[in-house]
């Protein structure tokens, strides 16, 4: 089975582009909304870092989603896309004074703060605005993830968050201070996890801290545990949806919120990744001394996720319902990596044939840059073609 596309449309188009399928988005975020709809006082913040794409930022905010921030950048873009500052939260590791001001200015919800020194500065510039800035502390669960090396973020040898043993010095510290507030705790333990267990080794991990924290009279408003929820590369037409379900009554089950405290989550992959596809033409067919390969005018410059993480992408010809043919797909980049796929079954390919690859919506466009003096790719969505 493959996507539908609107090939006719396509050939008017200059390729390598991005097109996204608005009506997957919206079926993604209304399953979202069903779900945490069954619970009392969850959160879900779209991670903008995953696509910044303005049309697709528009459609989350209008399917009443927060956001999760890593940048000034990425706050501008949220608040030019009309989300409520009340629902931004801003999390990194390196701050620039700059960034915080912006989020000063604008009032955002929580700064999710990774280190004293960085909660000092934060004290600092809301000092100078006559303001209370809301902080969150982001600590590291020591939680292991099954998913690749470069993506967990939640084991002790990783740069992110505050040691757990830090904890209550570190909140005790910020009671100290005058223009912070602190409001809430933040995890998040890393990205493409499908099982279920790693959450709830996180839920354990949360209980844990939470009965330490009573322990010393320190009660959060909030509970904020990242995204991570992983998706099916592999079948994007049978599952274009995440299993929404699983993961919130994971928490609902395992994780023991305190009376009238809220629960986040802050969700990149699993809203955008399906509704996109990298759309490329296929240059040159070049017969190798014991293989196929199909050299297509996209390369890692427009999708960096297979170069960077093996990471695995269906792709589909979308104008050829020819018997297939095992092919390496490559860029025309002058790096070995350049590589989207090796030895897959293609329907047969000729040169102009276009290719979908599939899953593209997340880290893909947001992502790209100009090695090879090349042009970025442009973003369509099923509704502007
Ligand atoms: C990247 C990131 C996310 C989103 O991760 P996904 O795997 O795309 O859901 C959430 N929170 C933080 C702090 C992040 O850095």
């Amino acid at each position: 089975m493959k996507g539908k596309f609107p090939v006719e449309k396509f050939q008017t188009l200059r390729t390598p582009f991005y097109y996204y399928d608005t009506e997957v988005l919206r079926q993604t975020l209304r399953a979202i909304n069903a779900e945490i709809a069954k619970h009392e006082g969850y959160n879900v913040h779209y991670a903008v870092k995953a696509n910044a794409n303005a049309q697709l930022l528009r459609i989350i905010r209008e399917a009443g989603l927060g956001v999760d921030c890593v940048s000034g950048g990425e706050i501008e873009a949220s608040v030019r896309a009309g989300f409520p500052s009340s629902k931004i939260v801003f999390a990194g590791v390196g701050k620039s004074d700059w960034e915080i001001n912006l989020g000063l200015d604008n009032d955002i919800f929580c700064f999710n703060v990774e280190s004293i020194p960085e909660l000092e500065v934060i004290n600092e510039l809301a000092a100078a605005k006559g303001k209370t800035a809301r902080v969150a502390f982001r600590l590291n669960p020591n939680v292991g993830a099954h998913t690749h090396a470069n993506i967990t973020t939640g084991l002790a040898e990783n740069k992110f968050g505050i040691a757990m043993r830090d904890m209550v010095p570190v909140i005790e510290h910020a009671q100290q201070l005058k223009n912070v507030q602190v409001v809430g705790l933040h995890f998040h333990i890393g990205s493409q996890i499908l099982d279920m267990g790693d959450f709830e080794a996180l839920c354990n991990r949360v209980n844990e801290l939470q009965d330490e924290l009573e322990r010393h009279r320190i009660r959060v408003e909030h509970i904020n545990v990242g995204g991570g929820l992983g998706i099916d590369y592999e079948h994007p037409n049978r599952v274009p949806i995440p299993d929404f379900k699983a993961y919130f009554d994971t928490y609902a089950k395992k994780l023991r919120l305190r009376p009238g405290q809220t629960l986040h989550f802050e969700l990149g992959r699993a809203v955008v990744a399906q509704c996109g596809s990298l759309i490329t033409r296929t240059l040159y067919i070049k017969e190798g001394a014991t293989k196929k390969f199909a050299i297509v005018d996209a390369g890692f410059t427009d999708l960096i996720r297979p170069a960077l993480y093996q990471a695995y992408h269906k792709i589909e010809n979308i104008t050829s319902e020819e018997p297939t043919v095992a092919y390496d797909v490559v860029g025309p980049i002058c790096e070995s990596t350049d590589v989207f796929a090796k030895q897959t079954d293609l329907n047969a390919t000729r040169r102009g044939d276009l290719l979908a690859i599939r899953s593209a919506g997340a880290y893909g466009e947001i992502m790209a840059s100009q090695y090879n003096c090349r042009q970025l790719p442009k973003g369509y969505t099923s509704e502007d073609i």
